[in-house]
């Protein structure tokens, strides 16, 4: 049996990953079968993590976290989570591969999922005009008029880098001003390419095979008028995805795993979360990898404690000592 596996492999569980490798937990990184990495895959450039004073690409900084995990030992699985048990002493997990892992303690960091309208045509014409991140599939929309819907920093960063490829990018939003950052909003002013539709919400998207237009409704007065796009970009934000967890751990009023104070500690003993399955509030990468380094001293310091009462043996020895590193460090 191990000692810790993480699942996820965003910021937060190859953080994790790094600090509990370099602790020797020898930890199995569940990582995905689809694509490692988490959110950060999705994006271009990185401005804002620290060390990276020429911005770094967000599948870059992935990489060399996985590589940095890697290199004291991590083991990344390619593979996805699909069933916990997460009752008792031992922690399994069972893959998709039908392959179950056991251990004694379990970092939860599973990030979060692009959020929804909720509106007609949203799904059925999904890969048909209907996308969620404008680097995979941006490519498709050259010299097209196409829409962002969404007024925080992702609606921004999509709605700018389309605007490589689209002849014209709408931003439509719900209200008449912006949640995202002030550099950002400044950047996506200045950009020719990109007119706001203020106060409006999409309540359809419309086409047969393919997308033809939105229908907007009016916030203010509730008026309804067709946008004709080809395109529509979803960046109204994230959700937590914690469907494993459910009836397993106590979740807050917000939908996050709920953890005790400024610790990872959830609400079964053993079992830890980081990064944005538990932030509501902050949600950047360099504040998930800090939570992904609380989760691993925690980890760390239940193991420790475990192997002084005696279980598991064959990690005692090496544990214990590492027990006073983690608790200095918190
Ligand atoms: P967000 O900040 O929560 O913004 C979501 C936006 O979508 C808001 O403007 C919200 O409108 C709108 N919205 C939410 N639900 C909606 C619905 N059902 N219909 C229509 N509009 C809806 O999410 P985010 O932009 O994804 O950013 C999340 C976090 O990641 C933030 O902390 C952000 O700073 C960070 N981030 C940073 C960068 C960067 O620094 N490069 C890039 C991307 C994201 P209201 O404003 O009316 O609520």
């Amino acid at each position: 049996m191990r000692q810790l596996i993480i699942i996820g492999s965003g910021p937060a569980g190859f953080t994790a990953a790094i600090y509990a490798a370099r602790a020797n937990l020898s930890p199995l990184v569940v990582a995905s079968s689809v694509e490692v990495g988490g959110e950060l895959m999705n994006t271009t450039e990185v401005e804002n993590f620290p060390g990276f004073p020429d911005g770094i690409q967000g599948p870059d900084l992935m990489a060399k976290l996985q590589a940095q995990a890697e290199k004291f030992g991590a083991e990344i699985l390619y593979d996805d989570a699909v069933e916990l048990d997460l009752d008792g002493p031992v922690k399994r997990v069972t893959l998709g591969s039908g392959r179950v892992e056991e251990a004694d303690a379990l970092i939860f960091a599973t990030g979060s999922a692009y959020r929804r309208i909720g509106i007609a045509g949203e799904d059925r014409l999904s890969g048909h005009g209907v996308s969620w991140c404008a680097t995979c599939d941006g490519f498709f929309f050259r010299e097209q008029e196409i829409a962002v819907v969404g007024g925080g920093d992702s609606a921004m960063e999509e709605a700018t880098f389309l605007t490589r490829f689209a002849s014209k990018v709408y931003v439509v939003h719900r209200r008449d001003e912006l949640r995202a950052s002030k550099i950002m909003q400044e950047r996506a002013f200045a950009n020719e390419k990109i007119e706001f539709v203020w106060n409006s919400a999409v309540v359809d998207i419309l086409g047969g095979d393919a997308v033809t237009g939105v229908l907007l409704e009016s916030t203010v007065d509730g008026s309804r008028r067709e946008l004709p796009v080809t395109g529509v970009f979803v960046a109204i934000g994230n959700d937590p995805r914690t469907h494993l967890v459910h009836d397993k751990l106590d979740l807050t009023h917000e939908g996050t795993v709920w953890v005790d104070g400024r610790s990872s500690r959830t609400s079964v003993p053993g079992v830890f979360a980081a990064g944005d399955v538990i932030d509501p509030t902050y949600r950047q990468a360099v504040t998930a990898a800090g939570s992904g380094t609380v989760a691993a001293l925690d980890a760390e310091h239940f193991l420790a404690a475990l192997g002084e009462a005696g279980e598991p043996e064959p990690h005692a020895d090496e544990i214990s000592g590492r027990a006073e590193t983690a608790a200095s460090a918190v």
